[in-house]
């Protein structure tokens, strides 16, 4: 039979390995490209959710110059 602590310890196993490879996409699929949609000033970071000229939210713009 499994003992409860057995089933703990795979599940654990499982987040783990499971969280590095969510980590690594996330990353992978992060944008670092931020876009104010007021005053259209991009900024160029890892995580931005403000503009520093009109404190408005900005917004992740995907890295593609497609419809610039
Ligand atoms: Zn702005």
């Amino acid at each position: 039979m499994t003992s409860p602590i057995t089933q703990l310890r795979d599940r654990i196993n499982e987040t783990l390995s499971s969280g590095s490879e969510d980590d690594t996409k996330s990353i992978r699929e992060q944008s670092s490209l931020f876009q104010c949609r007021t005053c259209n000033t991009v900024y160029v970071a890892i995580d931005k959710t403000r503009c520093k000229d009109c404190d408005d939210a900005v917004e992740p713009v995907r890295a593609t110059l497609s419809n610039a």
